[in-house]
């Protein structure tokens, strides 16, 4: 089926380009979009076969055809995540920008792709906080993140507008901002049906907004990057130079760019400031656009507000041999401070990161910070998911059994796992392809399935 694309966007388009050169891009968008995936570093699964390099990606590969991902188990294991080549971009910035170890964060954040991307680019050390607004996108944040298994993330779920008071916290931030989603045409027709010039006005004041909001959290001399999914001046070389013009942001060229990528720059008449656009018809992926820029080191920083904020947890009390027995878990486990919070869940947070988690915890809903260990059940401790998932899980915690396709599936849908009579009892983890696929209890007539039953596959057919 032919996608018909709104005649204000097609007339956006013709004045952005030459007539070939529009003619083209409209032909493309009308097809195939490209799959690729970005293979988790610190879990290092292997490269799928005939899968192509994405250039300024080292861990992105385009894939041939679209596999049915839900029912790999690799992806399930955080081993790798679904994401379109052209937003990977962010991963050379990040490499390019930061030598040392920052603090960073991802305010618009769902459902992860830039998050778990950052978890990879930024040097070791680094604490990332991963935002999102909307409550269920949030959850879907915390999924993602939680399979990615990065120790260092903290995920909030605010409005920019909450991070204001506290001040110049961040060394990075990225606005990847909700916007009218014109790249996104080939891969979610929706978002045809969607666009309109009003819808784009919108897009505009709301960027401006979260912008507005966030922009005293960054330190001067601290970096943004702000970034889209759409084509259009108005949500991007727009907002660019306003943030320009009304914030003194500086505007920077990305480093070691290579000219063979394809990318376009700044389509906007009258401006040449550097800017980065991925155009289907010219680089392989969708649509995206970047800028990065600087704060003025003389700016002004917000004194973080007194009127401090008001939420309190109550953090339970947690005996020393429990924590010593979790602790056990764990690689390197005085790298870390343990808490109990309202959630029951035994949690080991990085000092660094309880430092900056102390800090946004009474202003803003923290959903998950470092890495929630196990839960106490009576004289019982049970490891939680997100332990299998962390690459700081210790390698011999426990016992570990591979499980093959048919088990690694079952256990997925949180199905009864049947294991060989020789396996160990008590908890063992799942592995496929050596990877942590998740806990089961075996108590010998069979296994406990311990699969989060809220991400269980619900889908019952690959096709
Ligand atoms: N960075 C994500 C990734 O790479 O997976 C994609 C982010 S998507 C382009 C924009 C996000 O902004 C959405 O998750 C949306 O829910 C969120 N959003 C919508 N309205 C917002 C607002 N007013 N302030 C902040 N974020 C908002």
């Amino acid at each position: 089926m032919t996608m018909t694309l709104p005649a204000d966007f097609i007339a956006h388009i013709q004045t952005l380009f030459d007539a070939p050169e529009a003619q083209s891009f409209l032909e493309v968008l009308r097809g195939v979009p490209s799959v690729s995936i970005r293979l988790n570093q610190h879990k290092t699964p292997p490269v799928p076969a005939m899968a192509e390099p994405v250039p300024w990606c080292s861990s992105g590969y385009y894939l041939p055809e679209r596999p049915s991902f839900t029912f790999d188990p690799l992806l399930h294991a955080g081993g790798y995540y679904v994401q379109e080549a052209s937003s990977m971009f962010v991963a050379w910035v990040l490499r390019h920008i930061c030598d040392t170890p920052v603090r960073m964060l991802d305010l618009c954040a769902a459902p992860g792709g830039k998050s778990t991307l950052a978890c990879d680019a930024l040097p070791a050390g680094s604490l990332l906080v991963a935002n999102e607004v909307v409550r269920n996108r949030a959850q879907v944040l915390v999924e993602n993140l939680t399979k990615w298994g990065c120790p260092d993330v903290i995920v909030t779920n605010n409005d920019p507008s909450d991070f204001t008071p506290l001040g110049a916290l961040f060394d990075i931030i990225l606005v990847d901002a909700p916007c009218s989603g014109e790249g996104m045409f080939r891969k979610d027709p929706a978002a045809v049906d969607e666009w309109s010039e009003e819808n784009v006005s919108a897009c505009v004041r709301r960027q401006r907004r979260i912008l507005a909001d966030i922009l005293p959290c960054l330190r001067p001399g601290g970096l943004l990057l702000y970034s889209t999914c759409t084509y259009n001046v108005r949500e991007n070389e727009e907002n660019v130079r306003w943030l320009r013009d009304e914030w003194g942001m500086g505007i920077l060229p990305v480093p070691e760019v290579r000219p063979e990528w394809g990318i376009a720059g700044n389509l906007l008449p009258g401006e040449d400031f550097p800017v980065y656009r991925f155009l289907p018809h010219r680089t392989r992926g969708e649509g995206f656009f970047l800028s990065l820029l600087r704060k003025p080191e003389e700016a002004e920083t917000t004194v973080p507000s007194r009127r401090r904020g008001s939420r309190k947890e109550r953090v339970q009390a947690v005996s020393k041999e429990t924590i010593a027995r979790a602790s056990a878990w764990l690689e390197e486990p005085a790298d870390y401070v343990w808490a109990m919070r309202g959630d029951a869940c035994l949690t080991a947070i990085g000092r660094p990161l309880w430092e900056l988690d102390e800090v946004l915890r009474p202003s803003l809903r923290v959903l998950q910070a470092g890495i929630p260990v196990a839960e106490p059940k009576g004289r019982d401790l049970l490891p939680r998911h997100a332990l299998a998932m962390s690459t700081a899980i210790r390698p011999d915690a426990f016992p570990r059994v591979e499980a093959d396709l048919e088990q690694a599936v079952a256990y997925l849908r949180r199905e009864a796992v049947s294991l060989s009579g020789d396996a160990p009892r008590g908890f063992l983890l799942l592995t496929w392809r050596g990877l942590p696929l998740g806990f089961v209890k075996n108590i010998g007539s069979r296994a406990n399935n311990l699969y989060p039953q809220e991400w269980r596959i619900r889908k019952t057919s690959p096709l």
